[in-house]
């Protein structure tokens, strides 16, 4: 028995003779089936091709882990570390004894939550090897491959992972799609960790919104209005992407307003003005 793992989503699938004749995930018009047909791995052959991972500290109290070669989408996970027990926020596919011991060196962690399915990953081998829960939005249910008693779904439009922490849906992208708030982030400016519920986008001085980034299928203006409200309540100076390198560093709340209202007005034909 294994537990394969979709080599282009990173998705782990619960234990079985033979890999499943099909990632769900994959065939979701969000994500994609490569050229070269859907493609198996599993965390030994991970382990045995020389992935491993690695941790760089964005900010005091938030640490990236990121696979090395990229695997899957390059997911990044972000741990973050509070006194009231660490975040993992997103999760990533591979998970090796050398990372377990480097997050318990960092303070171990209390809870995984995930913004959408494309970060579901091997969330169950994760939360079992820390024994902790995993909240996702209730939402997303029917993209969960492999179940498990450590999964916690969450309903309704926020939940408090802390004091200082909020997971917030925003939708969109998916109907789960969550980002979370975390309040005392950038020296109490507050930080967004947004994995591509919210995109940064190259410049990383706007940001963008899809249904499906590799299909490029846009969101209508309605749920970009519907996110933009959503958000605006929530301070924070700070965004961080789905990726190292995507980090809108300064004012990244205003940045997702405008470009929210950029975004509508292109959807709408309006004449673009620059800001
Ligand atoms: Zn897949
Ligand atoms: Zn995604």
């Amino acid at each position: 028995m294994e537990k394969w793992i979709c080599s282009t989503c990173g998705t782990q699938f619960p234990p079985s003779e033979q890999p499943p004749e099909t990632c769900p995930i994959c065939l979701d018009e969000r994500q994609y089936v490569g050229y070269n047909g859907q493609q198996w791995t599993t965390l030994a052959k991970l382990k045995n091709e020389g992935f491993r991972n690695e941790f760089k500290e964005h900010e005091p109290g938030l640490i990236g882990i990121g696979t090395t070669p990229s695997f899957a989408i390059g997911e990044r996970a972000l741990l973050i570390q509070s006194s009231q027990g660490n975040i993992l926020w997103d999760c990533m596919s591979l998970i090796d004894e050398e990372t377990i011991v480097h997050i318990k060196q960092l303070g171990g962690l209390k809870a995984i939550a995930i913004s959408h399915p494309h970060y579901y990953s091997t969330m169950v081998e994760w939360a079992t090897s820390f024994d902790i829960p995993i909240f996702l939005h209730e939402a997303d249910r029917q993209w969960v491959m492999y179940h498990s008693e450590h999964i916690s779904f969450w309903s309704g439009e926020t939940f408090p992972l802390s004091n200082n922490m909020t997971l917030v849906r925003l939708g969109g992208h998916f109907a789960g799609g969550t980002v979370l708030h975390w309040q005392q982030g950038v020296e109490g400016k507050g930080a967004l960790l947004a994995g591509d519920i919210i995109q940064v986008v190259a410049d990383r001085q706007w940001v963008s919104f899809m249904y499906s980034y590799p299909n490029l299928i846009p969101l209508p203006a309605s749920e970009i209005k519907r996110i933009q409200d959503t958000i605006a309540p929530y301070p924070f100076e700070r965004l961080y992407g789905a990726w190292f390198e995507r980090v809108v560093t300064h004012d990244a709340h205003a940045v997702v307003l405008r470009s929210a209202d950029r975004y509508i007005r292109a959807l709408q034909s309006l004449p673009h003005t620059s800001h």
